[in-house]
């Protein structure tokens, strides 16, 4: 009957729509970490689609206070079971020093000891000579992937009964990896393979 299809359309809808108020949680009971990169897709790179997730992205995709507080509240009132980390190759992260960016801003007339670093909560000071480090820069992709999962683990905002795993995206292939298991080292090299060879012995080397 058409009215059964109808009737079932309205409550996919209605369920959609007042998701937060029925306490539905997104589709994979997932919140992702990402970085604001435009050449990370991140549905595409995780294989998910529309509705499948809460996705936080910031520069470099790390763990700040608002991704905490973003993580707290997905993990503990929505739902959510599992987080995802997502950094990436050639990040704009690793292309200067928090030391080098803050001076760029002094020169330009900013007082970094002084900003608010959140307008809509000015009580929230950093402690002077701190704002290079609030940048968060870094130097290695890998590195910086396993840590903002361990930031995360030990945050006692965030239940311990959630799942947590990094991955980097690389730029150069649009591929998915973990961290520090780069494929594209493994294939160029009879070295890299660990070629199978014999090790010549008095009797093979008399043969020749
Ligand atoms: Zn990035």
């Amino acid at each position: 009957m058409l009215h059964q299809q109808i009737d079932q359309n309205l409550s996919d809808t209605k369920a959609w729509a007042l998701r937060r108020q029925l306490g539905i949680p997104n589709n994979k009971r997932l919140w992702v970490l990402a970085c604001m990169d435009e050449r990370l897709p991140v549905e595409k790179a995780l294989g998910i689609s529309e509705g499948d997730a809460h996705i936080f992205r910031n520069a470099g995709g790390l763990v700040t206070d608002d991704a905490i507080r973003s993580a707290m509240l997905t993990t503990q009132f929505f739902g959510t079971k599992e987080i995802i980390v997502v950094n990436h190759t050639e990040c704009g992260m690793m292309t200067a020093s928090g030391d080098f960016l803050t001076e760029v801003l002094k020169n330009s007339g900013i007082d970094v000891d002084l900003v608010n670093v959140d307008p809509g909560l000015p009580e929230l000071k950093l402690p002077k000579g701190v704002f290079s480090k609030w940048i968060k820069t870094f130097t290695d992709v890998d590195e910086i992937c396993v840590k903002q999962v361990e930031l995360l683990r030990n945050s006692p905002l965030i239940p311990q009964d959630v799942v947590i795993n990094g991955y980097i995206w690389e730029v150069e292939t649009k591929s998915l990896r973990r961290p520090y298991e780069r494929l594209s080292e493994k294939v160029n090299t009879a070295e890299a393979m660990d070629t199978k060879t014999i090790k010549l012995t008095e009797s093979t080397e008399s043969l020749i």
